[in-house]
């Protein structure tokens, strides 16, 4: 694991397609990767993200909604229920918005940094956040959830990522979150 400072990663880059490797020892690095992510995630205006997405390949998120920081080590999501559809952003595809369809409640297992079990039920935008991180440790983007037409209304956009996907990371004033 790198400890230079971390940047987000643009659609494009290889390390979002990458599935995350299970965290087994939790060390002071992965600590100190989950404080950048909340700090990256707060300076872009995110609600949240998740280690890949700062080129870190291994199962840990940050979210916070608004109603406080969760920071995660090896999130998976036990039971789900319901369905909705949000139009959601990313910070790693800036200027995409792509309505996708999922679970409304979740029950979420994870660790935290002490390795201390943690069991999260969520529903609603928390829920929708919590599986939006969850599908980037498998290597999944909202695009890969866009039907034929947000295919279309977003190529262009989608062409000058992938063309810019090794610059600097979302530019400022992004309205794009997670
Ligand atoms: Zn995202």
């Amino acid at each position: 694991m790198n400890e230079t400072k971390l940047k987000i990663r643009i659609y494009g880059d290889p390390v979002l397609r990458i599935k995350a490797a299970p965290v087994k020892v939790i060390k002071p690095a992965h600590r100190q990767v989950l404080s950048q992510m909340a700090q990256l995630m707060y300076e872009s205006g995110g609600i949240g993200l998740a280690a890949v997405q700062v080129g870190v390949s291994e199962a840990m998120i940050v979210v916070d909604i608004g109603a406080g920081l969760y920071k995660l080590i090896n999130p998976k999501i036990v039971e789900k229920q319901g369905s909705q559809a949000m139009e959601e952003g990313c910070l790693s595809v800036p200027g995409v918005c792509i309505k996708v369809k999922r679970a409304k409640k979740i029950v979420v297992k994870a660790i935290d940094e002490e390795a201390r079990p943690v069991v999260l039920q969520a529903e609603d935008l928390l829920a929708c956040v919590f599986q939006h991180e969850i599908a980037h440790l498998n290597g999944k983007l909202i695009i890969d959830y866009a039907n034929f037409l947000d295919k279309i209304k977003n190529a262009n956009a989608l062409k000058a990522l992938k063309k810019r996907s090794k610059d600097e990371g979302p530019r400022a004033g992004s309205r794009l979150f997670f």
